[in-house]
């Protein structure tokens, strides 16, 4: 049997920043990746962070292949056909340092696979890790599908994505409920980039991001999305999986409901669909975080939940995780202990870090929505038609006009009620 100091499961964001820290403190490293190569299997929306991907290859941005600086994120509510819209924009960002650029996967994970070959990680690809060793009951390694495929380990760091069967079948976490994921489907939609520029309000080679609300999920706890790249948008939509099978849709109603709102449609027309791709989406937030090690082994990234819905983080979250992970691995294999209590050091800092702050500020943000099906339902509708009222000049002085609003809005919810979503959204979001 071989045998490796680290063996990382899964050459997603996570894995390979694991493995890339890994390498950097000389260790002998391995990553599995089931796919023909890391990011055929990967889908995200997808917005790359740049101070975590600095922090595992450092100025990526001189070579790494991303397709637009994001200088504008936009927020739409949509209500029927009607939309009311937010945005930031901000030139700086569209140079270095940058806060974040489109990505899309099948290049960037390749790119970054290739950044950790050159840090010593050795790949095997198109094999899948059936499960781990053990010894006495400590993890030594993985069972691979491929003949005499057994490899050992000193740690084993599972990065498998939000499809966590290794870290259930270790005992780490639980399994996926159809509460605490979402079932998201995306298009890749190729238009001229001067037609991208143009729709978008952009300069050459700069991009944006539209956050889509309301309808854009029928209501249902999620979000839509559509994202500027070179030369194509990408345009998805992602809920509650819970919800989605509740109320009867099929993801790609949902999408095609999406891409028929009229605000949206104009942004698309003319293109051509390239890729269409699903994925599930880790939404249990803290309380479903799972245990994060065990005496040689670690989870990070998708398979420790740690995504942050709200500000659409996952990738910097799985690659600050894979990137702690890997360090602690080489650590405790230095000292020559990797017990469990060698292992924790790698939560203490994920509990020092914005990635588990994050996740614990927010701990109450999904039981407040579950709870409160009406916020997403009624409220875009609500705001929708006082803008709609307070907007059209159709004589009607302005007090009288406000009088009418607020005669509006109080018929739709009543005072305890708006108080009542008030303070809920205030214990779980600020
Ligand atoms: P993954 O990227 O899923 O990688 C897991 C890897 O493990 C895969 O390559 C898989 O093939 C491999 N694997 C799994 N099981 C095995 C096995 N048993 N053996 C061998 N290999 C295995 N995040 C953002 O930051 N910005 C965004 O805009 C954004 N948009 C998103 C949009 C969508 C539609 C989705 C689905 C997600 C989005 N995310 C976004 C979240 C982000 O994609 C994830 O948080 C991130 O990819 C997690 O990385 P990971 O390495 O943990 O998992």
């Amino acid at each position: 049997m071989e045998n490796f100091d680290v063996i990382i499961v899964g050459g997603g964001p996570a894995g390979l920043s694991a493995a890339i820290s890994a390498a950097h403190a000389g260790m002998k490293t391995l990553v599995i990746e089931r796919g023909d190569y890391p990011g055929t299997k990967n889908v995200m929306g997808g917005i790359l962070y740049t101070k975590a991907t600095d922090m595992v290859v450092p100025e990526f941005w001189k070579e790494a292949p991303l397709e637009r600086p994001i200088i504008e994120q936009r927020i739409a509510m949509l209500s029927g056909d009607e939309s009311i819209l937010a945005g930031y924009r901000d030139p700086d960002w569209a140079a270095e340092p940058y806060n974040a650029h489109s990505i899309l996967r099948v290049k960037f994970d390749r790119w970054l696979a290739q950044q950790a070959e050159k840090a010593g990680v050795m790949i095997i690809t198109e094999t899948l890790v059936e499960d781990l060793l053990y010894k006495n009951g400590n993890v030594v390694g993985v069972r691979t599908g491929r003949a005499e495929g057994d490899l050992g380990a000193k740690v084993v760091i599972i990065a498998e994505g939000v499809n966590n069967f290794l870290a259930v079948k270790a005992g780490l976490a639980k399994s996926l409920k159809p509460a605490t994921v979402a079932v998201t489907v995306k298009e890749i939609i190729s238009l001229p980039k001067e037609k991208i520029e143009d729709r978008f309000c952009l300069d050459e080679g700069q991009g944006a991001t539209i956050e889509l609300y309301g309808d854009s999920t029928a209501g249902m706890m999620g979000v839509g999305f559509i994202y500027t790249n070179k030369d194509s948008i990408s345009i998805g939509v992602g809920a509650i999986l819970e919800s989605v099978v509740r109320e009867h849709w099929t993801p790609n109603d949902l999408l095609e409901n999406l891409k028929a709102k009229p605000y949206v449609k104009r942004l698309l027309q003319g293109g051509e669909t390239k890729e269409y791709l699903a994925h599930l989406i880790p939404e249990g937030g803290y309380t479903h975080v799972p245990r994060l090690h065990r005496q040689g082994v670690m989870v990070v990234g998708d398979t420790a939940m740690l995504m942050n819905s709200l500000n659409r983080e996952g990738s910097n979250l799985a690659m600050v995780s894979g990137k702690i992970a890997g360090e602690v691995a080489a650590q405790a294999i230095k000292a020559g202990d990797v017990s469990d209590q060698a292992m924790a050091v790698y939560e203490s800092r994920l509990r020092d870090s914005f990635v588990l702050k994050d996740l614990h500020h927010y701990r109450h943000m999904g039981k407040f929505f579950e709870d409160n099906p009406h916020l997403l339902k009624i409220y875009p509708k609500m705001f929708s038609k006082a803008a709609k009222m307070y907007l059209t000049a159709d004589g009607t002085p302005k007090k009288q006009r406000q009088k009418e609003i607020i005669q509006m809005l109080f018929e739709q919810r009543s005072k305890g009620g708006f108080i009542k979503d008030l303070y809920g959204a205030w214990r779980a979001l600020l």
